[in-house]
């Protein structure tokens, strides 16, 4: 481990909620994926936004590598590494998730003297389930002598070299606040064949009012000429769509599939009540959305 880096990993710092999490964009987020992912329960919602109790903290990066949107700032605890393979310890073992990145960047399994905490056999299980439905190889759990000799490299060396590109070390740290992995496990990027949510449409509640469309970062929903078109592969599963929609008319569920664009095409109707032409994605819907609306007040009052 070269000089520049040994300073690096005595550098203290803390973890930190950027503003792209989902609930500062829409106050209707129910996500709590990192209040769920942290077993020290140290993150709380203070006026619908995500806060880190620091003195409860202990940097374990669950919240981070639990976060749909990346938006949990700070440095992984440290890994080491072995001849292709992750070394398992006595800390807490990497996430499903991560060990799936890891395998697309190489790492054939975790590897250990002693006899392996039952808790990293169990991670791999799971990201061998994962690994299966990609169609990748499996990860394998191996208990050998460590050779001393060999280079064991941190887990956050590990992800710098996976940096493509001539930015140096200190170009990607200077001005990102500690934003390691930001994008090192967002897993669309590395299985562009495949999505990992599965996007679901009601086309007999859908009002076409493009609030899904709008708040969805990773353009997945588009509303066009053609119709209402999903496109998952990039998609998050943040939920913000299904938060943001009035109608409840679409939902998102975590599913891994070879990736396909879903088109609903539009029908031309005409409204029974106001007799104007509109744009529906239900063959059966017989009034325009301000007159169901108007009808919907009535019986309601
Ligand atoms: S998991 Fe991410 S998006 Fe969700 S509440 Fe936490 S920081 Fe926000
Ligand atoms: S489609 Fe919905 S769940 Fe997927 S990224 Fe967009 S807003 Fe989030
Ligand atoms: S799915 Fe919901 S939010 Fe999206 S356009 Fe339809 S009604 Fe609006």
């Amino acid at each position: 481990m070269g000089l520049f880096s040994k300073w690096v990993e005595s550098l203290d710092y803390q973890y930190e909620i950027l503003s792209t999490c989902s609930r500062n964009k829409s106050p209707r987020s129910t996500c709590s994926h990192c209040i769920d992912a942290c077993e020290l329960n140290a993150i709380e919602i203070k006026k619908g936004i995500p806060h880190i109790n620091y003195k409860g903290c202990n940097e374990c990066g669950k919240c981070m590598v639990s976060c749909p949107v990346q938006a949990i700032a700070g440095i992984f605890p440290k890994r080491e590494f072995h001849q292709g393979r992750l070394v398992a310890g006595k800390s807490s073992p990497p996430s499903a998730k991560e060990l799936v990145v890891y395998a697309k960047k190489g790492i054939k399994g975790i590897i250990g003297e002693e006899e392996i905490d039952s808790r990293w056999n169990q991670a791999v299980d799971e990201a061998n389930v994962l690994l299966k439905q990609l169609e990748e190889p499996l990860l394998t759990v191996e208990r050998t002598k460590l050779e001393k000799t060999e280079e064991c490299i941190s887990r956050r060396e590990l992800f710098f070299s996976w940096k493509e590109g001539t930015q140096t070390l200190l170009k990607e740290m200077a001005p990102a606040k500690w934003r390691f992995n930001q994008t090192a496990l967002e897993l669309s990027r590395y299985y562009p064949n495949h999505q990992f949510a599965n996007i679901q449409l009601n086309t007999e509640r859908c009002t076409l009012c493009h609030a899904c469309e709008k708040l969805c970062d990773k353009k997945c929903i588009e509303i066009n000429d053609e119709g209402f078109v999903i496109s998952a592969q990039s998609c998050s599963n943040c939920q913000l769509c299904a938060d943001i929609c009035p109608e409840k008319a679409i939902t998102v569920n975590e599913q891994i599939s070879p990736y396909e664009q879903v088109k609903y095409p539009f029908f031309t109707s005409v409204c029974s009540s106001c007799h104007k032409s509109f744009h529906t994605l239900s063959e059966n819907q017989e009034l325009c959305v301000p007159c169901m609306k108007k009808s919907q007040f009535l019986i309601t009052r």
